[in-house]
Formats: structure tokens, C-alpha cells, sequence
């Protein structure tokens, strides 16, 4: 049994991090008694294509967590060159702190991707999974498939949380149809947004 920390990994794209992402680390926090939570804006993924630059991405990261105590930023993704994968972060996380308990932090929809990602079991072995599940989820269904995962050797911590309708996909045409995003993001985050004129000309 590991005696050290127990840390949070709040890993995401963030393009942009929103106040959905902020409360569900906060929620895994609070619910799973975490020491502090690692914001970790991926790099490259090979999944997702026409993502924002890196750099803005980390600066609207650190600009949202700047108040937040618990909350520190990991650029361990940020600047390793080529795609990042999960099972490798984990593993240099857990080489240089192998008696840190990791909790990776997750919406329900990942939990029925995760077997895609590369070695899932090897991530099931290196952290817990704190799963949101969104008060407008289906319980029984996202149950199914973490039992499924456990059989694999998942270990999930299921989180309540209030459903927050905000996404990354609706900032972005928000801002590019000229739309708020007032109590999407945290304030600094839409003055950054609207400094460095991004999304502006999505497509
Ligand atoms: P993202 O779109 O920025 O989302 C980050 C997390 O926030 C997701 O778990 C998402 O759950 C959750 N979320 C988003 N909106 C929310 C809201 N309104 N309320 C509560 N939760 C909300 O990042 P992502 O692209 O999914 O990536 C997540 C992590 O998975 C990253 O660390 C990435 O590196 C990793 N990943 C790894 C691999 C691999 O190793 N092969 C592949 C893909 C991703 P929902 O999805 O349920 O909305």
C-alpha cells in the first residue's frame, strides 16, 4: 500500500479549459480527499487534429488555476515532443514518485474509450480512475462498463457531480459567432481569448 500523496491528474486537451473542467477537479478533490491536483494540458494527440498551439493552450491552463492553491500545472505532455499517451506519462510520474497514489481524472465518456488509448491496463496499474459522472449520465450503463474495466484491473472512484454544460466545441463557435462566453471560462481566460483574437476564425 502506498504511503505518500494522493494526487489528482487532471489531464485534458484544454482547447479551451472551461469552468467544467475547474469543478471536476475540484469535485475529485473534495470527494477523494486529494492532496492537489495536476492540470496537465496534453501536447500533440495523435486523436484529435487542428488543435490550438501547445503554448496557448498552457498559458489559459496556468491563467485558470492561478488562484487555486491545489491546483498546479504539469507540462510534462506540454513539452515532450511527438504524441503523448497516458500510460507513458504515468509511468515517468510513478518512476520518480513511486510511493505518490495517482487518481486520473476523467468524464464518463472516457471510460468507454480508454480501451482504445495505448496500454490500458498498464494505466489501470499506475492510477486509480475518478470517473464524473454527470447527474444527467446513465448510472447503471457507466457501472457496466467500469465493472467490465475492473475485470482489466481498473480501479474507479465514481464522482457526483452537478452536469455543467459547457464544452470546448461551444466556446470556440461561441466566440467565433461573436457570442459570450461569460461563465464559460474564468474571466481571465476570455480576456486571453479575446487579447489573442483566438478562435476568431475557426472553422
Ligand atoms: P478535454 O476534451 O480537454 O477534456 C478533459 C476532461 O474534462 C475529459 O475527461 C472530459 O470528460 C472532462 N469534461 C469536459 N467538459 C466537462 C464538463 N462540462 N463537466 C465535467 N467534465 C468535463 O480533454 P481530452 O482530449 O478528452 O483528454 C483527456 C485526457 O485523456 C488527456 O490527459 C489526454 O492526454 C488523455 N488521452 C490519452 C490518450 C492515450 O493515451 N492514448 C488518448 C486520448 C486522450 P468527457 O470526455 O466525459 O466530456
Amino acid at each position: 500500500m502506498k504511503s505518500g500523496k494522493r494526487i489528482g491528474i487532471m489531464g485534458g486537451t484544454f482547447n479551451p479549459i472551461h469552468n467544467g473542467h475547474l469543478l471536476l477537479a475540484q469535485t475529485a478533490k473534495e470527494q477523494l480527499t486529494l492532496d492537489k491536483i495536476l492540470f496537465m494540458p496534453s501536447g500533440n494527440s495523435y486523436m484529435k487534429k487542428n488543435v490550438l498551439e501547445t503554448e496557448k493552450r498552457v498559458a489559459m491552463a496556468a491563467l485558470a488555476i492561478a488562484g487555486h492553491p491545489d491546483f498546479e500545472l504539469s507540462l510534462i505532455e506540454a513539452q515532450k515532443s511527438g504524441n503523448t499517451y497516458t500510460c507513458e506519462t504515468l509511468n515517468l510520474l510513478s518512476a520518480s514518485n513511486p510511493d505518490t497514489r495517482y487518481f486520473f481524472i476523467i468524464g464518463a465518456d472516457i471510460l468507454f474509450q480508454i480501451e482504445q488509448w495505448r496500454n490500458p491496463e498498464q494505466i489501470f496499474r499506475m492510477a486509480a480512475l475518478a470517473c464524473a459522472v454527470r447527474d444527467d449520465y446513465d448510472f447503471q450503463a457507466v457501472q457496466k462498463k467500469g465493472d467490465a474495466l475492473a475485470e482489466l484491473g481498473a480501479e474507479i472512484y465514481y464522482l457526483n457531480m452537478p452536469k455543467l454544460d459547457i464544452s470546448s466545441t461551444d466556446i470556440r463557435a461561441n466566440v467565433k459567432n461573436s457570442l459570450s462566453i461569460s461563465g464559460l471560462v474564468p474571466p481571465e481566460v476570455a480576456h486571453y481569448i479575446e487579447q489573442e483574437r483566438l478562435y476568431y476564425e475557426e472553422d
